[in-house]
């Protein structure tokens, strides 16, 4: 097993997920220097089975399953000095449907079903997506649950998120952030499975034979030498391009003055790489924005938090959508406030309940309030009128949301302890939807559908399963379940 600075990089991961996205870029310059002594695992290319581009949650699921299906020589070059890349900072948790927490949960979360969740996730993806692909994740994905707890990894609490009709969205224990607790974990399995791991090594072109079948892949090492590696299969696990302002500009000028939630990682040259392979790219102008970002850093405020009560209010006190809507719907009615002033607002029962809170506090992207009042003197917002919107709510809790103004129904909670917090928020970009064209095999297809021998894809990278609009959960079962698939089609295929 070829892996430096583990331990460090463990460290690393957590706390950036700690800190958000904008804290990633400060963790990995300060742990190129701790890691630049180490001398250990410079790539040098040479012959493998399977070659994974990228260690995030796509890449360590899909190398995992790899050698588990059967491939003997496996490798995962990462360009970073970290691990991890946006799957670090994956906040609320990952969808499954007729997993065994559901039923332990009872209630709505027990009735779901697979037929739902595939319905629910084309709704939301307003019928863009591959249905066979959703098919195939959503039917897998209680799977998918079970294959971490096989690995040590337990999300066995149960929460809603937007556009879901039941809670169905996975989360440790603890109710704390996904990410930080499954990268360091998806990190011990891969050194166990004695996978060959090679940071600080960006892989550069995908290598095609006169055939059109890829066969290996080009990446310079951390010596800044350029290598080959051979492979029966290479998977490209590289995520999607949302802090790469030049192709935003590309396919969504609209978009290109936003901030964004994303890891520094995310430049998208592994759907560049995978095109000028052969494969196709699709929906590629789907990005999605997501509407409660901090706007000053891009720090992404979970959507956790509006599942477990919390309303969105403008400048007059008022709400103005069902928060649990999609979040392109919440998106957009944020953009119609008239000063463009939103604040999420919260309880101190929420933020007993929902420990990420306190991380966004102790950033200081919270304004607390010993009362309403004293909250709304602090934002300049009509506190009589806050005071009105939130008995309303709270009426609408108690009534299961018939008596809500804007047909809320699900995350509801009473907002009705003091001290009160807002978080003020604001549109950001968070997800790329499109990416490289695959099949049920997770494998790369040219645009004219013809499979390209040798060359996998999943995760973020990959196009078609969020369709127009990604459901808050649906890409951390994505990255666990299509990972799976990769890997396993991928050492199948050899
Ligand atoms: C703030 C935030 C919160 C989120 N919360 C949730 C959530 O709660 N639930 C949910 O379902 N989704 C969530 N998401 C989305 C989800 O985290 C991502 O879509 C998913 O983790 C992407 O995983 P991935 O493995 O495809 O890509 P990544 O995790 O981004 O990993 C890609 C890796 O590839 C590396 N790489 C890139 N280019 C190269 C190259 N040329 N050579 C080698 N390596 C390369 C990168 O450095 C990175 O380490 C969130 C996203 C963000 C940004």
């Amino acid at each position: 097993m070829k892996m430096n600075r583990r331990s460090f990089l463990a460290a690393a991961g957590a706390a950036a997920v700690a800190l958000g996205a904008g804290a990633l870029g400060a963790q990995a310059s300060e742990k190129t220097s701790a890691a630049a002594d180490s001398a250990d695992a410079v790539a040098k290319g040479g012959d493998y089975d399977v070659v994974v581009l990228g260690m995030g949650g796509a890449g360590m699921c899909s190398a995992l399953s790899a050698k588990e299906n059967g491939a003997e020589k496996v490798a995962i070059l990462e360009k970073l000095a970290v691990v991890g890349g946006n799957t670090n900072f994956s906040s609320s948790g990952m969808n499954a449907a007729g997993t065994k927490y559901q039923q332990a949960a009872g209630g709505d979360a027990a009735t779901d079903t697979v037929d739902l969740f595939i319905s629910d996730t084309m709704t939301g993806g307003k019928n863009w997506n591959n249905k066979d692909l959703v098919t195939y994740m959503c039917t897998n994905s209680a799977a998918g649950i079970d294959w971490l707890d096989e690995h040590g990894i337990t999300l066995s609490d149960v929460t809603t998120m937007g556009g879901a009709s039941v809670p169905r969205c996975h989360r440790p224990a603890d109710k704390s952030a996904v990410g930080a607790y499954i990268v360091p974990l998806l990190q011990e399995q891969v050194e166990q499975a004695g996978i060959d791991v090679f940071m600080e090594t960006p892989a550069t072109e995908l290598v095609v034979d006169d055939k059109g079948a890829v066969t290996g892949v080009k990446a310079t090492n951390s010596d800044g030498e350029e290598v080959t590696f051979n492979a029966g299969a290479v998977i490209v696990a590289t995520g999607g391009f949302g802090a790469n302002f030049d192709m935003i500009g590309m396919y969504r000028p609209d978009l290109v003055d936003y901030v964004t939630t994303n890891a520094n990682g995310s430049q998208g040259e592994g759907m560049v790489m995978a095109s000028k392979a052969g494969a196709n790219l699709i929906q590629m102008d789907q990005i999605q924005t997501h509407p409660t970002v901090y706007q000053e850093n891009g720090a992404l405020i979970g959507e956790a938090v509006r599942g477990a009560g919390a309303v969105l209010i403008n400048s007059a006190g008022d709400r103005f959508t069902n928060e649990m809507g999609t979040r392109d719907v919440v998106s957009a009615a944020e953009l119609k406030q008239p000063d463009g002033k939103v604040w999420l607002l919260l309880d101190q029962a929420l933020y007993d309940n929902t420990p990420v809170v306190a991380k966004y506090e102790a950033r200081g992207m919270t304004v607390k309030g010993d009362d309403l009042a004293s909250l709304c003197g602090q934002l300049g917002v009509p506190a009589d009128e806050a005071q009105a919107t939130l008995d309303t709510y709270n009426a609408a809790v108690a009534d299961g949301g018939a008596s809500d103004p804007f047909g809320r129904t699900t995350g509801l909670g009473a907002l009705e302890t003091a001290p009160f917090y807002a978080i003020p928020v604001g549109p950001g970009i968070h997800h790329c939807m499109g990416g490289i064209y695959i099949d049920g095999d997770n494998q790369a297809l040219t645009i004219e559908k013809k499979k390209i021998d040798g060359l996998f894809a999943a995760g973020e990278v990959t196009g078609g399963i969020h369709g127009a609009n990604r459901l808050g959960g649906n890409a951390v079962c994505d990255i666990v379940v299509m990972g799976i698939n990769a890997g396993k089609k991928a050492a199948a295929s050899l």
